[in-house]
């Protein structure tokens, strides 16, 4: 049976993004040797890392004062990096869920930390707008898609301060002017690649600002001086990275993914709007296309797990909300065709069929 894969993180993957990595993993490049096996420093790999930090400049359209990193440690790493490298005073923060929150309790142990907007008020079913940045803060920091929630930030926000954006959940997945950024950051394992692989696009003439000293792998000027080679790199990862980026750019680039996004959202969104049985828990204006919340109609609440048994029976793969949000979560993301919500859209209609 075909398998539709809404897994939230680590997640679907372009199908020849893993099979180029599996020959990779038996005879990297012809050499007789295994990706596996070889130096980050030799040729073949320098070029495969370049080749990746090439293609994310081209997709995303990076400035070249914005320097590119791959690093390891996720994107929980970058909580504490963030205010390590940035944080002398006073950071913004806004509150859109539990990695929103991750990242304001590492920053606490830098300095002061203001919360200037949460939606903890309603779980998190919204997007805060319409609040004050005051012009005195090291930089604004916020969340751009709630992957446990499924809200979204669609638009890039105007702000006096430097916004440094944690994009782990929806990265690639529409353009981005990254001008508006002060630093991008995320783990890769959504929509660029396996886990492993940590990105950072950072604004170079914001670095070195703060005068408490770096510990050398925190400092991004080292990373930035080495090419992000200034300890070893996650080798595999960073070549799968290189293989989805190529797969992207094959398929036209972020322009086509967002227009292929939206088609998969609005197909799934449709389905939930127009169900007697299912209803959508984020606020329209703020809804995910990356990953799509919903719950059984209070009538039918009972119904969940037997819904879940269903749709695993039709080959759909981790469509269990996340725990602190109960209900159901398929996670679409650049990878997964629009067969697979329209297999899932099927699945929900069948199973409302045989109940209303
Ligand atoms: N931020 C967001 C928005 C996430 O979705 C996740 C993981 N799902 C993280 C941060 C944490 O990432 P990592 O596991 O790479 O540390």
């Amino acid at each position: 049976m075909k398998k539709h894969n809404f897994n939230a993180g680590p997640s679907i993957l372009p199908r020849v993004a893993i099979e180029n990595a599996a020959k990779a993993i038996l005879d990297f490049e012809g050499s007789g040797l295994s990706l596996l096996e070889i130096s980050h420093r030799t040729k073949d790999f320098e070029a495969v890392n370049n080749e990746a930090m090439a293609l994310f400049r081209e997709l995303l359209n990076i400035p070249d004062n914005y320097k590119i990193l791959f690093l390891g440690g996720g994107a929980s790493t970058q909580f504490f990096e963030v205010p390590y490298n940035f944080l002398e005073k006073k950071a913004g923060y806004v509150n859109t869920g539990v990695w929103a929150k991750k990242a304001i309790k590492e920053a606490k142990n830098f300095g002061e930390v203001q919360v200037l907007a949460s939606s903890e008020d309603k779980n998190f079913t919204y997007i805060p707008k319409g609040y004050a940045i005051p012009t005195d803060l090291d930089y604004l920091h916020i969340t751009t898609n709630n992957t446990i929630y499924g809200t979204e930030y669609h638009t890039d926000i105007d702000s006096p301060v430097p916004v440094i954006a944690d994009m782990s959940s929806d990265i690639l997945s529409r353009p981005v002017d990254v001008s508006k950024y002060g630093m991008i950051y995320g783990g890769a394992q959504k929509n660029i690649g396996p886990a492993g692989v940590t990105f950072v696009i950072v604004r170079e003439d914001l670095l070195g600002k703060v005068s408490r000293p770096l510990p050398s792998m925190v400092d991004y000027r080292n990373h930035i001086a080495n090419d992000s080679m200034f300890n070893t790199p996650p080798v595999f990862a960073i070549y799968v990275v290189k293989e989805t980026l190529k797969w992207l750019k094959s398929i036209g680039g972020v322009k086509e993914i967002q227009k292929r996004n939206r088609a998969k959202a609005e197909l799934l969104y449709d389905a939930i709007d127009n169900s007697k049985v299912f209803v959508g828990t984020a606020v329209k204006e703020d809804r995910s296309l990356m990953n799509v919340c919903f719950v059984m109609q209070e009538k039918y609440a009972d119904l969940a797990p037997e819904f879940l048994e269903f749709a695993k029976g039709k080959g759909m793969v981790g469509i269990k909300g996340h725990r602190l949000v109960g209900g159901f979560r398929a996670s679409i993301y650049n990878a997964l065709p629009i067969e697979s919500v329209q297999a899932l859209v099927d699945c929900m209609r069948e199973f409302e069929k045989m109940h209303v």
